[in-house]
């Protein structure tokens, strides 16, 4: 099944997709108009993972399509409690940054102020030079917990999403603080979507084709595949330290072929496109504008 956030004129709301819009186009449906007793928006219906699943699905099939003019998608949770992000997660990349294979995963974190959605604006800062592009797996949380055993690990996820973990490497890696917070965290620099697509449709996360296209322009192009830590570890490792909660998405790192590791270096610029293809999960699309 694939949901989705939406924004109507009471807030963000949740719509399920099937087929049989018109011209052959997906149509969307009101889960909570659909059926009352599923809750408006994305966080209240993951907080009932994995029994709100089969409601949600019968919805879907039986509730009425929403005119599809003028829909305003929002990320698919629009408001995360968590955006954590995973660094050097995929063995080719790690070679092409010239750093070791982590021993244990490097992990960071957005603040929810990044969380965008597909079609809406990647706004260079004024303050940065040096904006670069990272295709990642996006892991949704659905039965939130602590110390989540490996074994147990993905039925904790409700879906996954193409993301796009925008990076001002000036920001990151050349101030004299060090550190990589700030230079992840501008406002934008979180989109993911354009829908979530529920565990089942995804049979193997570690095995999902993804690419980075910049103006039609193949830029990154690898295999979840290359992933040093799998989404089970993640899930594991993470719980560890803090209490997952329904709706945190982890950004589970980029595969190669990133701007600042090229010769020249490619950075956005006012008037690109991006976007992310993930096998199976849509494809997310963001134009660039100057702040
Ligand atoms: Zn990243």
């Amino acid at each position: 099944m694939k949901l989705l956030s939406y924004q109507s004129d009471t807030g963000p709301r949740v719509a399920g997709v099937r087929q049989g819009g018109p011209n052959g186009s997906p149509a969307y449906v009101d889960l909570n108009r659909a059926d009352p007793r599923i809750p408006p928006s994305m966080r209240e219906l993951l907080a009932q993972w994995p029994e709100g699943l089969s409601r949600a699905a019968a919805a879907v099939k039986a509730g009425r399509a929403l005119p599809a003019a003028g829909l305003k998608l929002l990320a698919p949770v629009p408001d995360p409690q968590k955006v954590i992000c995973v660094g050097l997660n995929y063995a080719d990349h790690a070679k092409e940054s010239g750093a070791a294979i982590p021993a244990e995963p490097v992990i960071f974190s957005k603040f929810p102020t990044a969380v965008s959605a597909h079609d809406a604006l990647i706004v260079l800062p004024s303050v940065s030079k040096c904006v670069d592009y990272e295709a990642e797996l996006v892991v949704v949380i659905g039965r939130g917990g602590r110390h989540i055993p490996r074994e147990r690990a993905l039925d904790h996820v409700a879906g996954y999403c193409p993301g796009h973990d925008v990076s001002a490497r000036d920001w990151q890696m050349h101030k004299s603080a060090g550190q990589w917070l700030l230079g992840k965290t501008f406002d934008t620099f979180a989109p993911f979507g354009p829908y979530l697509t529920t565990t089942d449709e995804v049979p193997d996360p570690n095995a999902l084709e993804i690419a980075l296209r910049l103006n039609g322009q193949v830029m990154q192009h690898s295999s979840t595949r290359q992933f040093i830590f799998k989404v089970q570890d993640l899930v594991a490792y993470i719980s560890d330290v803090f209490t997952l909660t329904p709706g945190d998405v982890i950004f589970t790192g980029t595969p190669p072929g990133v701007g600042f590791a090229r010769k020249p270096p490619v950075y956005l610029k006012p008037g690109d496109v991006c976007e992310v293809e993930i096998e199976g999960l849509g494809v997310l699309r963001n134009p660039v504008v100057a702040e």
